[in-house]
């Protein structure tokens, strides 16, 4: 059956229309499922016993139940979602002075293959519906009591390779008659879709990019991110440009700072090179080892050194701070999880 979660407001109104129902309707539909957070149909008091008669005969309202939670000594907590079909998915919040955030998968599992993270390994099962990436937010904010004020595309998956739903759900979060966190409050991160940061350029959703770099010449990057070998590094940064141009907006560059691998002078020389006249960010993750990963973290010495040298040459970069990795929640630890221990 349809997941009603998986509709913007305007395509609600044409399913409403389908089913002889005025379109206003959705109207009501969409404030009882993102304010009211109402878990069925028969809550919907507004609406006549008909109306939720038909609701209940075509629709569902995908509820996720939490098979696992882990809270960290920094506040963080890590969910396990069951996602009602045998998988299970890990979003994860983070408390920030500024705010709740979240950071929610779009994929059960990633196709992307980056030898430094721990969603690679493991085979992709499907994409995520739009309605289940709106989920992640509302189960979230049930357990905790409270609303969530940013909302990070940096789970499992790649984003803009399940491009249409992320936008659906982007849309639905924005709306609002809804959840209306506001799209700068929204960060779609990629490893580098080039034709899909074109697209995102043309939506007229003002969130924020942030590209996964974490090399600065296509040697390293391709070692790195197999992606690389499709797109190379020159026509990444040509999109990054077309991007900003586009849209007025600033562009956020993860980089992952490996020990011996990428985190030496010679690496924050070229990366000033690549980036030089950009409106960017530069986002230093002091990266994490995985199990039988060859990449390990830098010294904090050389991290602090990387910083100030772009800092020093007219590149804006700030050092992530790590949080809950005390309960494998940190960048690049989540992993797609079965139910009942199937692997
Ligand atoms: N597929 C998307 C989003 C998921 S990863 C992307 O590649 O951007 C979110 C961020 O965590 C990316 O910047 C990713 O490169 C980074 N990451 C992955 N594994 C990591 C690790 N082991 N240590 C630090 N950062 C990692």
């Amino acid at each position: 059956m349809k997941n009603i979660k998986d509709y913007t407001l305007e395509e609600l109104k044409e399913q409403l229309k389908e089913i002889g129902e005025k379109p206003f309707r959705a109207e009501q539909i969409f404030h009882w499922l993102y304010i009211e957070k109402v878990k069925n149909f028969q809550d919907m008091t507004n609406l006549s016993l008909s109306l939720r008669g038909k609701l209940i005969e075509n629709y569902t309202i995908c509820n996720f139940n939490i098979l696992k939670k882990q809270e960290s000594s920094d506040g963080t907590i890590k969910y396990l979602f069951d996602v009602l079909d045998g998988n299970a998915i890990e979003t994860v919040l983070m408390q920030y002075h500024h705010g709740k955030t979240i950071c929610v998968s779009s994929q059960i599992g990633c196709k992307m293959g980056c030898k430094f993270c721990a969603s690679t390994g493991i085979p992709f099962i499907r994409n995520l519906t739009s309605g289940e990436i709106v989920e992640q937010l509302l189960a979230v904010e049930q357990d905790i009591g409270d609303r969530i004020s940013n909302i990070v595309f940096m789970g499992i998956g790649e984003p803009l390779d399940n491009y249409d739903n992320v936008i659906k759900a982007i849309r639905i979060i924005n709306h609002p008659n809804g959840i209306n966190i506001g799209a700068r409050h929204i960060s779609v991160s990629t490893s580098g879709l080039v034709p899909k940061i074109y697209d995102l350029a043309k939506e007229n959703i003002p969130c924020t990019l942030s590209i996964s770099l974490h090399a600065t010449n296509n040697e390293k990057r391709s070692n790195m991110m197999p992606v690389n070998n499709v797109y190379k590094i020159e026509e990444l940064i040509k999109a990054c440009k077309d991007y900003i141009a586009a849209t007025n907006r600033r562009i956020s560059f993860e980089y992952a700072l490996a020990k011996d691998s990428n985190d030496n002078l010679e690496d924050a020389k070229e990366l000033i090179k690549l980036l030089r006249g950009m409106n960017a960010h530069v986002n230093l993750i002091p990266i994490n080892k995985i199990e039988n990963g060859e990449y390990t973290k830098s010294t904090n010495d050389n991290i602090i050194k990387f910083r100030d040298y772009l800092n020093e040459h007219g590149i804006v970069a700030t050092i992530r701070r790590e949080l809950g990795s005390d309960i494998d929640a940190a960048c690049g630890q989540l992993r797609r999880k079965n139910l009942g221990g199937k692997k």
